[in-house]
């Protein structure tokens, strides 16, 4: 049997760790230390033997992410044969730009998008470009219809609620031979969902959950109110989802610059750890 990785290759909210025109403690910790650093939330699919990677949002770090991946997979000078969105903010699909004529100027590269995010790409400059040029060829994605990326690996999109501006948002269920992951980097709120977040979780074998905020401690800090923040809280999806946490590995990852957890001395972390949950890191990966 082919060999399937999902690989980590960032875990940031949006705009990165550090935040731009921050200066909190965790912002003043990553210009300091690079290894504190934290670029934007997406994921690779690798078939090593194969030698063909997909890659899961087009975050504003690609080039970075994608030299780290190709140098540590042997894989210099691939490009990604496919690259599924989850939506159109900031942290998820900018990096589709190094595609286009001014870098890379790819030919043809598969992008799996929702049916707004299509239009999006087709009609709106600067993306436009990328499509009439022939950089990516834009597929339109469905709520709920698997994608079978290679004969081993399906990619399904599942709508969740999210602030939608500009294009729909999905989740993705990411299912290898052996392996089920869900991965919901953006939504809400899970009570606004049509799906129940504990049943779910309880069908994969591993999570990777929206991690924005911890508390509503957290965002007081950032003088923020929770009522104006579309994320669960992390403490809100622990309670949920505490008996889960035996049988399904819960990860959290799209991490604010301001969340404590990110602080592994912090008080807040040891007790996310001790109740079973992690914390997803830049490297980690999963054989599927
Ligand atoms: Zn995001
Ligand atoms: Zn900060
Ligand atoms: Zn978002």
């Amino acid at each position: 049997m082919t060999e399937v990785v999902l690989s980590i290759i960032g875990t940031a909210q949006d705009a990165g760790l550090p935040h731009p025109n921050c200066f909190c403690k965790n912002c003043r910790e990553a210009i300091r230390n690079p290894k504190f650093r934290r670029l934007a939330a997406s994921l690779a699919v690798i078939l090593p033997d194969e030698q063909v990677w997909h890659l899961i949002d087009a975050t504003p770090d690609l080039k970075e992410q994608m030299a780290r991946l190709q140098m540590k997979y042997q894989l210099e000078g691939k490009l990604m044969k496919s690259i599924f969105l989850t939506h159109a903010h900031l942290g998820h699909y900018p990096g589709l730009l190094f595609l286009g004529r001014e870098a890379i100027g790819a030919r043809g590269i598969p992008v799996m998008a929702g049916t707004k995010m299509k239009q999006l790409l087709e009609v709106q400059a600067p993306w436009s470009q990328l499509t009439k040029l022939g950089n990516i060829d834009v597929q339109e994605i469905q709520d709920r219809k698997a994608v079978q990326v290679v004969p081993s690996v399906t990619i399904t999109p599942v709508y969740v609620p999210h602030r939608n501006e500009f294009s729909e948002t999905f989740a993705f269920w990411i299912e290898g031979p052996n392996k089920k992951v869900f991965y919901v980097p953006d939504i809400d709120r899970w009570n606004e969902w049509d799906q129940d977040i504990f049943a779910v979780c309880k069908k994969a074998d591993i999570c990777l959950l929206d991690g924005t905020f911890h508390s509503v401690k957290d965002l007081e800090n950032i003088g923020r109110d929770y009522r104006e923040i579309p994320h669960p809280l992390m403490t809100e999806t622990m309670d949920r989802l505490q008996d889960l946490t035996e049988q399904t590995e819960i990860y959290f990852t799209h991490l604010n610059h301001s969340n404590p957890v990110l602080d592994t001395e912090q008080q807040v972390r040891h007790e996310l750890e001790a109740k079973g949950f992690h914390i997803a890191e830049e490297e980690m990966e999963f054989k599927l």
